[in-house]
């Protein structure tokens, strides 16, 4: 699958621009790759009939070509598609919390139980792990060393059978113990596939768990939605572990299943130690599964000019403080080289003289220079002089000048600047109502 999406997002960069022929081929490009790793048909036409739709009616940023566009719109739609751009809420909502680990064996599960309890003892949860596993030798042993090395509380019994009897038990004796989260792990092999399912089934029932996590194996690749299937028929399935992504370039497996279940993947397992678990980031995900690097880059960049665009409108709207100076210092410094700037700035709304500056290529370093040190100034003063500049006066200029490492008149002269813009906005909004007024609005 990552192979699939780098060889078209390259054939997309090869593209000299894209016309009605070239989008629907791309569209169909992304299909194919999509329902050739399983994702069912529905799901692959909502993704690409969105990002049709998305690349017809929304004009990129300026600065951003189609090209680069198309590639953000399938970055995006595909990280919507994993959960959005928020991380997932890994908050245990009440108390006990019953967190139920399904999957086939060699997932991750009991491995994946112990980092889970691990993270959440590190958050000031009280944690119980219980093992149902009766069916792999050893299970009792590896859980219960993990535990002591968490710091959790253990429930197992080494020679049942009845993995039932000891849920019944596990959950009886962390409850005597007031934990917090009790997460329960199963086992992942029976005599047969239909056995393991019924098991995780009556293990439900019994349980009746607040959360049931499916473990995936991330280098299973496409089996992934077979085994998702599989589970979905006797166990919801609300959230999904993601394991052993240290070790794999084929993720997309995981894509598929997710996006089958409805569920969102909360966890990714990043290593075998019992720290290298992370909260999911879809962002990266899908970053990797595309397999650019400098996707980054260009998504970062197109984030920095929506950013823009936003303390431009708030500083037409007259909501001009050096708050707004501030965002604007550190949305033009993510947007990389000054120089690059001038074509992404509305330059109107720089005062004469640092326009100068700009277009000058050899102050072009020095008016860089000039930003850090207003972003220092900035960074000293107290919230209530960002807000509210006018307070500002010669005793706090000091202060401030000190706090940053600068001269007072390094402080003046960004107060200056600061001055300029909202004598400007006024102009602006004041011009607009004359044309309002005659245009009779
Ligand atoms: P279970 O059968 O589902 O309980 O799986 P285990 O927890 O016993 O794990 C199976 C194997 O996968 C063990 O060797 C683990 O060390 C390994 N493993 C689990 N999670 C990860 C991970 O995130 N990265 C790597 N590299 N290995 C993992
Ligand atoms: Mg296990």
């Amino acid at each position: 699958l990552i192979e699939a999406f780098t060889n078209l997002v390259n054939r997309i960069r090869g593209l000299s621009y894209i016309d009605e022929a070239t989008l629907k081929e791309v569209l169909r490009e992304i299909q194919r790759i999509l329902l050739r790793a399983d994702v069912s048909a529905d799901v692959v036409l909502s993704i690409t009939k969105t990002i049709e739709e998305r690349f017809r009616q929304e004009k990129p940023p300026q600065g951003i070509t189609s090209k680069e566009f198309l590639l953000y719109l399938l970055y995006q739609e595909l990280v919507k598609a994993l959960g959005g751009e928020e991380a997932p809420n890994v908050n245990v909502s009440k108390r006990p919390y019953k967190l139920m680990l399904i999957g086939v064996e060699g997932s991750g599960k009991t491995t994946s139980a112990a980092k889970l309890a691990r993270f959440y003892i590190k958050r000031n949860l009280r944690v119980g792990l219980i093992e149902t596993d009766t069916y792999r030798p050893g299970a009792y042993h590896q859980l219960k060393q993990l535990a002591e090395r968490v710091n959790a509380l253990f429930y197992g019994e080494e020679n049942s059978k009845d993995p039932i009897a000891i849920l019944r038990h596990g959950l009886e004796y962390m409850q005597r113990n007031r934990v917090d989260l009790i997460i329960i792990d199963t086992a992942g092999r029976h005599r047969n596939e239909e056995e393991l399912l019924k098991e995780a089934k009556a293990i439900y029932d019994e349980a009746k768990p607040d959360e049931v996590m499916l473990v995936i194996d991330a280098t299973v690749g496409r089996q992934a939605a077979a085994q998702t299937e599989a589970f979905m028929k006797y166990v919801p399935i609300h959230s999904v572990f993601l394991t052993k992504m240290d070790s794999t370039a084929k993720a997309g497996g995981a894509l598929t299943s997710v996006i089958r279940s409805g569920a969102r993947i909360k966890f990714i397992g990043v290593g075998e130690d019992i720290d290298e678990i992370e909260v999911f980031d879809a962002n990266k995900y899908v970053s990797r599964l595309l397999g650019m690097g400098d996707l980054e880059a260009l998504i970062e960049k197109i984030r920095a000019i929506e950013e823009e665009s936003k303390i431009m409108e708030e500083i037409e709207e007259g909501k001009i403080n050096l708050l707004t100076i501030k965002k604007q210092i550190d949305s033009i410094m993510k947007l990389g080289p000054l120089s690059k700037i001038l074509e992404l700035l509305p330059t109107s709304m720089l005062p004469m003289q640092y326009r100068a500056v700009m277009l000058d290529e050899e102050k072009m370093s020095n008016a860089q220079e000039m930003l850090r040190r207003w972003r220092h100034i900035l960074d000293s003063m107290t919230k209530e002089e960002l807000l509210n500049p006018d307070i500002i006066n010669a005793s706090r200029i000091r202060r401030i000048a000190k706090g940053a490492g600068v001269t007072p008149k390094d402080v003046k002269e960004l107060l200056n600047y600061y001055q300029l813009m909202k004598r400007m906005v006024n102009q602006i909004k004041k011009s607009r109502r004359r044309l309002g007024r005659l245009v009779g609005e």
